[in-house]
């Protein structure tokens, strides 16, 4: 079971501030905020704070609002699709991006991106970069990624970091991690290496997250 908000709803975002689990979302089109049934625990704020009396638990819709059950669950569909995962298209165009400032810049880079484990979804390597950028741009990517941060703060805050360079955990600008416009979480990240510094690779790998803007 869960709460479900019905059309009544007229956006003042009370029910919002009370939700201990923070599963009441809308964006700016919506017409009406919706309740994420796989994370609603039923505790009734929501329905206490409501000033026009717009939830109901599902199994209590009125008639005339029954649809509302399947449009709060759409949305929430919808919007994790598109947003909380990172496509290949999406992937291959942050690379294409990326590669285009790098040309115009005169740079031969790697470019990699990875989903949220940091497992890689697409790689490239432009014709005259070094044969190891392509798995230094790859632990870029992957340390951003599992660090939520980009990877120049990791050279600057964890020096002991470095230390695992061995490994997959990598000091030196050239990561971004990308945030989920759906909570907090890192979705991905983007790891760029192979042109002459760490900030070069750092202004590629901006150029390439500035795709996702254009998706918003
Ligand atoms: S019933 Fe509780 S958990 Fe569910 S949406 Fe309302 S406030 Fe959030
Ligand atoms: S409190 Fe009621 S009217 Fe306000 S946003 Fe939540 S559901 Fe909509």
């Amino acid at each position: 079971m869960a709460y479900v908000i019905t059309e009544i709803c007229i956006r003042d975002g009370s029910c919002v501030e009370v939700c201990p689990v923070a599963c009441i979302h809308t964006t700016p089109e919506a017409p009406q905020f919706y309740i994420d049934p796989d994370v609603c625990i039923e505790c009734e704020q929501c329905v206490i704070v409501c000033p026009v009396d717009a939830v109901f638990l599902d199994i209590e819709l009125p008639d005339q609002h029954l649809k509302a059950e399947e449009d709060n669950a759409a949305f929430f569909r919808a919007t994790k699709d598109e947003v909380e995962q990172l496509s290949y298209h999406t992937a291959m165009e942050m690379i294409h991006e990326a590669e285009a400032y790098a040309r115009r810049m005169g740079y031969r880079v790697s470019v990699v991106v990875v989903d949220g484990s940091g497992i890689p979804i697409a790689m490239s390597r432009m014709d005259g970069a070094t044969p190891w950028s392509t798995e230094l741009a790859l632990n870029k990517a992957y340390t951003a990624t599992l660090y939520d941060i980009n990877t120049d703060t990791t050279r600057l805050a964890h020096h002991s970091l470095t230390v695992m360079s061995k490994g997959k955990i990598m000091a030196g600008a050239g990561g971004l991690a990308i945030m989920g416009d759906f909570g907090a979480a890192t979705i991905g990240g983007i790891g760029v290496a192979g042109a002459a510094t760490n900030d070069n690779d750092l202004s590629c790998a901006r150029a390439g997250v500035t795709v996702l803007d254009h998706h918003h």
